[in-house]
């Protein structure tokens, strides 16, 4: 084997053996260093040798263990006694430094164990590495704290997840593993600039709530319309349901096909669907009204000022007729815990404007997820670079004070050190995130 089949200079190969899924390379440091590792004092000598097995990069498809013969040596200044420096080694891993970056990028898109048998170690150490390497990323890239944030939830790897978003941007900025209150309260309080936040818009989730109101406690919360406006819908569908048990078989049918005209609003219905939507309607008074409640329901957020909102809210609930009263009680309780919140949405009409981007996100997540962790398919969200979406920033023009002749421009241009260009990152851009993932690019 030629002796630079390793591309590391700093080491020169004894040896090496071959078998049918692994190459075992000797080797040792091509010049020591005789630095003792505790006092500094070059005055050391030899004392023996140790071998140290350090993993690399798979090569030719077979895996690669480099057997380092590794020099120890006596401090004659100290008296302690220490292994040299190995040079390109993460001594943490016991594996190459280019194997450790390679597996941290390699766990975008493979999973744990597949790298582990790849390059011959445990999946606990390939976690290990990861972690380091999520760890890394989560130092170095920075999104942008959002002055109007989003919380919602999405479905993956069998649990609810707080996504946290940019509104202002439509992209997001976190993932966080579950939704209790104090995996949102460190997330807050771990943001840059917290204080700059002002609004916050969510699900009528109260441990949401509250982990804002604690941390960010300047923010206002905002519940989300959509949230609100979907009760409605499925007050609708449980006005629906109850009456399956009154109808034959062929109309139960006809309801079935016809659910998605008593979810439409009204505005948007064609004539056969109005037509269709009144037959139920005379035959079953109960649905017309239940109809009639959904679409008044809507109406409250045209309301231009909350006073107005909490008015047309109010008449609303009167007219909800006794029969019809268990399925719209959600939304009655619902009101009566966040009224504030709700109403908020009338002096700040913020809104998480991706929701299907959201829920293309789940799909192709889910589709991926087998065999990845959280932490890895939350990596691949977060730190897929090309998907982010990121804004150079000059900084302010520095207007100079002095009057600037010919030799003043001179003079600039000569000592002015080079303008910094400033990078702000807004966070995913979830669109071409999922674009990107279903291309197979990430
Ligand atoms: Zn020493």
């Amino acid at each position: 084997m030629p002796s630079n089949i390793l591309n590391l200079p700093a080491y020169t190969i004894l040896g090496s053996k071959e078998s049918e899924h692994d190459y075992h390379i000797k080797a040792e440091t091509a010049s020591p260093l005789t630095v003792c590792s505790n006092c500094h004092s070059r005055d050391v000598v030899g004392y023996g040798r140790v071998e140290v097995l350090a993993h690399d990069l798979p090569m030719h498809g077979k895996r690669v263990g480099i057997y380092i013969d590794a020099r120890r040596f006596k401090c004659k200044s100290c008296g302690k006694t220490f292994m040299e420096h190995l040079p390109d080694i993460n001594a943490n891993r016991w594996m190459t430094e280019r194997l450790v970056s390679w597996i941290g990028q390699r766990s975008m898109t493979n999973t744990f164990t597949g790298i582990a048998e790849e390059i011959g170690v445990t999946e606990g150490t390939v976690r290990n590495v990861f972690s380091d390497y999520v760890n890394e990323l989560e130092r170095t890239v920075r999104f942008d704290t959002p002055k109007w944030m989003g919380i919602d939830e999405i479905h993956i790897i069998q649990r609810p997840r707080a996504v946290i978003s940019n509104l202002h941007n439509n992209t997001a900025v976190n993932l966080l593993p579950n939704r209790n209150k104090k995996t949102i309260a460190t997330y807050l309080s771990g943001l840059k600039d917290r204080d700059i936040v002002q609004y916050v818009a969510m699900d009528m989730w109260r441990p949401y709530r509250e982990a804002v109101q604690e941390v960010i406690p300047q923010a206002k919360v905002v519940v989300d319309k959509f949230h609100v406006v979907r009760m409605a819908n499925d007050a609708m569908e449980s006005v629906r349901k109850s009456l399956r048990a009154d109808l034959s078989p062929q109309q139960r049918r006809g309801l079935m096909h016809d659910r998605f005209v008593l979810l439409r609003r009204e505005r948007e219905l064609n004539d056969q669907q109005r037509f269709n939507l009144d037959g139920w309607a005379k035959n079953y008074p109960l649905l017309g009204e239940g109809y009639r409640l959904k679409e008044e329901f809507f109406k409250i957020y045209d309301a231009s000022t909350k006073q107005q909102a909490q008015i047309r809210y109010e008449a609303w609930v009167k007219s909800i007729p006794p029969e019809l009263r268990d399925h719209y009680q959600p939304i009655v309780t619902a009101w009566s815990n966040w009224q504030p919140f709700i109403l908020e949405y009338f002096n700040h009409p913020i809104t998480n404007a991706y929701t299907e981007s959201l829920n293309s996100l789940i799909r192709v997540m889910n589709r991926l997820g087998r065999g990845y962790s959280f932490e890895a398919l939350r990596a691949k969200i977060l730190f897929s670079r090309g998907a982010h979406k990121v804004v150079q920033k000059r900084p302010k023009f520095d207007r100079q004070n002095q009057s600037i002749g010919y030799a003043g421009i001179r003079m600039m241009m000569d000592y002015e050190p080079p303008e910094k260009i400033e990078e702000i990152n807004y966070g995913v851009d979830i669109d071409k995130l999922v674009a990107m993932i279903e291309a197979g690019e990430i």
